[in-house]
C-alpha cells in the first residue's frame, strides 16, 4: 500500500528522485577518483564497488564511526545510496577514504556516469492516477475515496473462515512505525540490531511456549513458505538418518491447497487421505494408506482444527499411526487461534508446524499480505530448520535460506510481538475460548436457517463453522454466489466460499466481534433465508429476485426507469440496514467465472498510451 502511494510523484518525480539519487552517486565517484580510489565500473546509476587493496578493512572501520555501513569485499568496499542519502553523509564517506572534500566543489565536476544508450526515451506511467493527485490534499482525499469503495474491517465483521480476521488493534500496530524498527536494514550488522534479536529470542521463546515445541525459526514469510521450511526440514531429518527416499506425504482430503502444493515443491509425493462423513480423518484410510507406503513414509499434514472446523478427537491416534511407519507430523497451524492457551501441537504428537501469525497473532493480511509464518519443531529436527549465509554459518545438515532475509519480514514481528506482551497466557486464554463460543453461538443461531455442515459428536464446532445452502439451489435455484453477494446488500463482507467444501460458506467470528456484531451478521443471514423462502413460495423467480441482482448500486437506486420485480428499498436497503451508514458498493454484480478467463481492462485504451509515448 505504501508503494502504491507512489502514484503521487508521477513519472516526474520519479525521474527526479532518480536523478537526484544518480546525482549524488556521480559527486561520491568523483570525490572517491580524487583520492585514488576510482570506481570500478565507469557506468552505474546508485551503487558503486572501489578497489582498496588492503586497506578495506580500515576504511569500514572508519565508516562505521561516522554511522556508516559500507559492504566489505575482500578487497574492495561497495557503497550503495538513496534518495535520503544526504551531501553531509558523501562527505563522511570521503574522510573514511582519508580525505577533506567539500561536496559543492566536487559537485561542479561531477559527470553522469548513465551510458547515453542506456537512457530512456519513451514516455511511461502515463495513466491519469499517475498525474491526479500531486499535493497532500489530493493524495489524503485519493487514500480516503479508496478506502470509502472498500468494505473492510473497519466497517463490518469480515467472517472469512480459516483465514482469521480479527482485530489489529492500533496499539500493536503503532511500533512498526518507530525509526528505531522501521528504518533498520534486514542485513544490518548484528550488533546494530540488538533490540531485535532481543525480541527474536522472546517471540522466539513465547511460540514455543504456546505451541510445545523445543525451537521456532521465524525466517518463513508466510504460512505457505512455513510449510516448505517444514517439509524440506522433514525431508533433511529422513535424509540424515540414511532414509531419503521417505517422500510420501499423506494429505487428508480437507486440506488447504497451500499443502499438497508445498509438498509438491518440497519434492514429496501427495497421497490423499479420505475424510468420513463427518469431516474427520478417516482413521482406518489413514491405517491402510501409511501401511501401504510404510517404507516411503516421510509425512502427514493435517491441520488441527480442521478446515471443517471441528477438534479432530482422533489426532493423537492419527500422530501414532504416522510415528509408527516412520514418518513426521507436519500439523498446520493456520487454526491455532482455536488452540493458543488451550493444547499445545507439541504436547499431542506434532513434529512441525507454521503458524500464521498475520491470523493468528495480529498482523493485518487484508489484500495478501506481508505476513509471517514461522515454525516450530521438536528437538530432533532443530538442525534442519532453514540457514542463512548471514547468520548461520556451515550446520551439517542445515537446509538452506527459504526467504531473502534471515528473518523474513521483520518488522512486523513486532505486532505480534505486543500482541502477545500486552494480552498475557491468561487474556491468550480467554481469547481463544471466547473465539471457540462466538463460533458455537453462530453455529446454533445459523443452523435452524442453514444447517451446520460439521460438528464433533457432542454437537460443538471449533472456532469456525462450516453451514451449508446447497438443498436451496435445489428449492429456489438459489446459489452461494447469490448468498455472498446479497450479505454485501446488507453491510457484511462474505465469509468464505466454497473452501473446503463447494457450495458451502465457511464462517469464523473471531474473538475480536461483540455480540451485537454477531448478531447482526446472523440477523442478515437469516433475513436472507427468508428471501430465499419467498423464492420457494413462488413471489418470484430467482432471476427476478434481489438475491441474484445483488450487490446493488448507487446506480440501481439512481437511474430512470426502474424495472425489477421488487422495490429500490427491498433492494438497496434490506431489513434492518441503515440508510444514514449504507456501505455502497461500487461495482455490481461481476461474471467471476469469466473475470478468471478474460483479463479485464478498465484502463484508458492502449491507444491512449501509445500516443503519450509518441
Ligand atoms: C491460510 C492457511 C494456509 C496458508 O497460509 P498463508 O500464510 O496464506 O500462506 C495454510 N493452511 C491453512 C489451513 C490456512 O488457513
Amino acid at each position: 500500500m505504501i508503494a502504491s502511494m507512489y502514484v503521487y510523484h508521477g513519472p516526474e518525480g520519479l525521474t527526479q528522485i532518480a536523478r537526484s539519487v544518480h546525482r549524488r552517486a556521480c559527486v561520491l565517484a568523483a570525490g572517491l577518483r580524487k583520492l585514488g580510489f576510482a570506481p570500478q565500473s565507469e557506468a552505474f546509476f546508485d551503487t558503486l564497488t572501489v578497489e582498496t587493496g588492503p586497506k578495506a578493512g580500515e576504511i569500514a572501520a572508519r565508516a562505521l564511526a561516522e554511522r556508516i555501513n559500507l559492504r566489505l569485499g575482500e578487497r574492495t568496499l561497495g557503497i550503495s545510496l538513496d534518495e535520503t542519502t544526504t551531501a553531509k553523509e558523501v562527505e563522511a564517506v570521503w574522510r573514511a577514504f582519508g580525505g577533506k572534500l567539500a561536496y559543492t566543489e566536487i559537485e561542479a565536476g561531477a559527470r553522469d556516469a548513465v551510458p547515453p544508450e542506456l537512457k530512456r526515451a519513451s514516455g511511461f506511467l502515463a495513466h491519469p492516477v499517475f498525474h491526479a493527485h500531486r499535493s497532500e490534499t489530493e493524495l489524503l482525499r485519493y487514500m480516503r475515496k479508496l478506502s470509502d469503495r472498500d468494505l473492510a474491517l473497519d466497517r463490518a465483521m469480515i467472517p472469512l473462515g480459516s483465514c482469521t480476521m480479527k482485530l489489529n488493534a492500533t496499539t500493536d500496530m503503532i511500533p512498526l512505525t518507530w525509526p528505531e524498527f522501521a528504518h533498520l536494514h534486514p542485513f544490518a550488522p548484528r550488533e546494530q540490531a540488538k533490540g531485535y534479536h532481543a525480541l527474536f529470542a522472546r517471540l522466539e521463546r513465547w511460540l514455543c511456549d504456546i505451541t510445545g515445541y523445543d525451537a521456532v525459526s521465524l525466517q518463513p514469510n508466510s504460512g505457505a513458505q512455513g510449510e516448505y521450511a517444514g517439509l524440506l526440514a522433514i525431508r533433511g531429518y529422513h535424509a540424515a538418518r540414511g532414509e531419503p527416499h521417505r517422500k510420501v506425504c499423506l494429505i487428508p482430503s480437507s486440506a488447504h491447497g497451500t499443502n499438497p502444493a508445498s509438498a509438491h515443491m518440497a519434492g514429496m509425493e501427495v497421497v490423499v487421505v479420505a475424510c468420513d462423513s463427518r469431516g474427520d480423518v478417516d482413521v482406518n484410510d489413514l491405517r491402510a494408506k501409511a501401511e501401504e507406503h510404510s517404507n516411503d513414509l516421510a509425512a502427514i499434514m493435517i491441520t488441527y482444527p480442521s478446515t471443517h472446523g471441528v477438534f479432530e478427537e482422533h489426532i493423537r491416534e492419527i500422530c501414532d499411526v504416522v510415528h509408527g511407519h516412520g514418518g513426521q507430523v507436519y500439523l498446520d497451524g493456520a487454526n491455532l487461534n482455536a488452540q493458543v492457551g488451550l493444547s499445545r501441537p507439541g504436547d499431542y504428537g506434532a513434529d512441525v508446524s507454521h503458524l500464521n501469525l498475520h491470523k493468528t497473532f495480529c498482523i493485518p493480511h487484508g489484500g495478501g499480505g506481508p505476513g509471517m509464518g514461522p515454525i516450530g519443531v521438536r528437538a530432533h529436527l532443530v538442525p534442519f530448520l532453514p540457514g542463512h549465509p548471514d547468520t548461520s554459518g556451515a550446520k551439517p545438515y542445515a537446509v538452506g535460506p527459504v526467504s531473502a532475509a534471515p528473518f523474513g519480514s521483520p518488522s512486523i514481528l513486532t505486532i505480534s510481538y505486543i500482541y502477545i506482551l500486552m494480552m498475557s497466557g491468561e487474556g491468550l486464554t480467554r481469547a481463544t475460548e471466547i473465539a471457540i463460543l462466538n463460533a458455537n453461538y453462530i453455529a446454533n443461531r445459523l443452523d435452524p436457517h442453514f444447517p451446520v455442515l460439521y460438528r464433533n459428536a457432542k454437537g460443538r464446532v471449533a472456532h469456525e463453522c462450516i453451514v451449508d445452502p446447497r438443498p436451496l439451489k435445489t428449492s429456489s435455484g438459489v446459489t452461494v454466489d447469490d448468498i455472498a453477494k446479497r450479505l454485501i446488500d446488507y453491510g457484511f463482507h462474505a465469509p468464505t466460499m466454497s473452501f473446503p467444501v463447494p457450495g458451502t460458506l465457511m464462517i469464523e467470528p473471531t474473538e475480536s466481534e461483540s455480540k451485537a456484531e454477531i448478531d447482526r451478521f446472523c440477523d442478515a443471514m437469516i433475513a436472507i433465508r427468508q428471501e430465499i423462502a419467498e423464492i420457494e413460495a413462488g413471489r418470484w423467480k430467482v432471476e427476478a429476485s434481489p438475491l441474484r441482482h445483488a450487490p446493488h448500486t448507487v446506480h440501481d437506486i439512481a437511474d430512470d426507469g426502474w424495472q425489477r420485480a421488487y422495490s429500490r428499498a427491498e433492494g438497496c436497503f434490506p431489513a434492518g440496514t441503515s440508510r444514514s451508514d449504507k456501505y455502497w458498493s461500487p461495482v455490481g454484480r461481476v461474471d467471476n467465472v469469466y473475470g478468471d478467463r478474460h483479463l479485464v481492462c478498465s484502463c484508458p485504451p492502449v491507444a491512449d498510451y501509445a500516443q503519450a509515448a509518441e
